[in-house]
């Protein structure tokens, strides 16, 4: 019943008369190929993908949503849900894209602990304000990225994620535009089933219009990234997998390959060098942090060291992540474990003597 078929399919386009019955039932925009702002409203974060969709609704609320999946419906067209673009995988072909970036409301219940956030909203925005109330959300690496994908993936935060785990396990409710058209407010009383699914079905069992989850008291983290000389890769990442392990789950690290162009949110001693990073967030003491850190620091002299304590509205310096769209291209496993065999693999495919560039 409440299962939404998303897909690609070679509809015709969608015909001005019918655009003009939709625009008539919405408060936000309708835009069709060729019309003003649709080429805004496509765009994706992965420049190896592109959005053509037949139709472009760019929700304000969740009536305007409800229109968009009923005008679907009544089209036996796909609905694909765009926040940001940062995982548009299809190219939507005959769909209806229903937008929510316009639905970013963010309200915080600091006694309470929770965040309703509307579906649009990314995490700078959540994060600016639930520092505000000496509070954090299980957020992602980076700031430009939607809230509702992230959450309704899974959402594991590289700050906060190995100690509390996935942010959909901390949703409380979500409210959401089934197929059949209908607003429902999913929470373990209400709708137990769709509540259940959405936490890891992505946008499979319908549209978040809302959502609201826990928030967590930590307002500063001892973190940063330590960058390496690119050659020094088998050094550096023996130490990091071996000292890992042995950290508590308030420790997250992670280490990257990184060969970098000049990107303006790097810092300077980064631009256009093969380098090997190891990224730090640790939610104890900064002093317990320095001294658990320092074997990595003895792993190879860095080529930079932002490690520090640091407020929790700086997280994104973390891992310094592209703020613009870049053409990537994106695969992931998951180890139980990761012997030198495996080790000495990774270096062979990507360190300083592979063809990887
Ligand atoms: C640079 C970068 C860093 C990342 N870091 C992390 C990280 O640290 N941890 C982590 O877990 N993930 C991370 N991700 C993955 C990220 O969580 C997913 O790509 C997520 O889907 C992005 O959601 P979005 O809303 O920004 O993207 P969009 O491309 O707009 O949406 C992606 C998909 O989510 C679904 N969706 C979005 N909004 C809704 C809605 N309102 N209702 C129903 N379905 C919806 C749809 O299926 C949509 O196709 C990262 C991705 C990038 C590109």
């Amino acid at each position: 019943m409440y299962v939404m078929i998303f897909g690609d399919s070679f509809l015709p386009p969608v015909l001005p008369k019918d655009a003009a019955v939709l625009t008539a039932a919405v408060t936000g925009s309708v835009l069709l190929p060729g019309d003003c702002g649709y080429d805004d409203e496509r765009a994706v974060f992965n420049l190896n993908h592109e959005l053509l969709p037949a139709v472009i609704v760019v929700a304000e609320s969740a009536v305007d949503v409800q229109a968009a999946v009923m005008f679907a419906a009544s089209q036996h067209r796909p609905v694909v849900v765009r926040t940001t673009g940062h995982q548009m995988v299809g190219p939507a072909h005959g769909a209806v894209v229903i937008a929510t970036h316009r639905m970013n409301d963010v309200t915080i219940d600091a006694a309470g602990r929770t965040a309703r956030v509307g579906a649009g909203a990314v995490w700078s925005e959540v994060v600016k304000e639930t520092a505000a109330a000496g509070l954090a959300p299980l957020n992602g690496s980076n700031p430009t990225v939607g809230v509702s994908g992230y959450t309704l993936g899974g959402g594991l935060s590289p700050t906060l994620g190995r100690s509390h785990g996935y942010a959909a396990d901390h949703v409380r409710s979500l409210d959401v535009v089934t197929a059949d058209g209908e607003l429902r407010h999913a929470d373990a009383q209400s709708e137990p089933d769709l509540f259940w699914a959405l936490r890891g079905g992505k946008g499979n069992f319908g549209v978040v219009t809302a959502l609201e989850f826990d928030l967590f008291p930590v307002t500063r983290l001892y973190g940063g990234a330590i960058y390496f000389p690119g050659e020094r890769m088998a050094d550096v990442l023996r130490v990091w997998t071996g000292w890992h392990p042995g950290t508590p789950e308030t420790m997250i690290s992670s280490f990257a390959v990184l060969r970098l162009a000049g990107q303006a949110e790097l810092p300077i001693p980064l631009h256009n060098e093969f380098l090997v990073s190891v990224r730090i967030a640790y939610s104890g003491t900064a002093s317990d942090g320095e001294r658990m850190v320092a074997p990595l620091r003895a792993a190879a002299p860095a080529v930079l060291d932002t490690v520090a304590d640091m407020p929790y509205t700086k997280i994104a310096t973390i891992h310094n992540e592209p703020a613009e769209p870049v053409p990537y291209y994106e695969r992931s496993v998951m180890l139980k474990e990761f012997p030198s065999q495996a080790q000495d693999k990774v270096v062979d495919l990507a360190g300083p003597d592979s063809a990887s560039t």
